[in-house]
């Protein structure tokens, strides 16, 4: 009749893509894991040199935001005192769900140098926060860091967000 169009058969016009509701979501989440810039000690020094060009960590979709509300991810890069534990509890709590915790270096992952004498460092942030990634080092390079992202985008792929509203 001359009435019908590519359109009334989209499958006809190739703009189609067939894929999960779970798979679409992790891509996108994975693809723009916005992270809250929150540097302690040293190793916010290598977190640094990992955002800035060479290793250029935007290239994976992270962009630094200044509050927790506005973040996926935050990597604690550095010692955590026992006097910043409660705060970094608290910045956590104000992070929406999903969200994930990279743990950068000894300090962070266990007290590092200060395991044994550092009488006000706490032994691993996980004391306080649940831990997603843990990048060892003292401090990790970048490259180190980009591994813990890539293995923190690894674990939000295999996630079921759907399934979890639904529920
Ligand atoms: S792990 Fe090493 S480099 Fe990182 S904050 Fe502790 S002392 Fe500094």
């Amino acid at each position: 009749m001359g009435l019908l169009n590519k359109y009334d058969n989209p499958f006809d016009s190739g703009n189609i893509v067939i894929t999960g509701v779970d798979t679409l979501l992790n891509w996108s989440r994975l693809s723009s894991l916005w992270m809250m810039g929150f540097g302690l000690a040293c190793c916010a020094i290598e977190m640094m040199a990992a955002s800035a060009s060479h290793y250029d960590i935007g290239r994976f979709g992270v962009i630094p935001r200044p509050s927790p509300r506005q973040s996926d991810i935050m990597i604690i890069s550095g010692t955590v005192t026992l006097k910043m534990a409660s705060r970094t509890k608290m910045l956590y709590e104000q992070m929406p769900d999903p969200k994930y915790i990279l743990s950068m270096g000894s300090c962070s992952n266990c007290g590092g140098p200060y395991w044994e004498h550092g009488y006000h460092v706490l032994k691993g942030v996980d004391r306080v926060i649940p831990v997603d990634v843990y990048i060892p080092g003292c401090p990790p390079r970048p490259e180190a860091l980009l591994e813990g992202l890539m293995k923190l985008q690894e674990k939000v792929r295999k996630q079921s967000v759907a399934r979890t509203v639904l529920s």
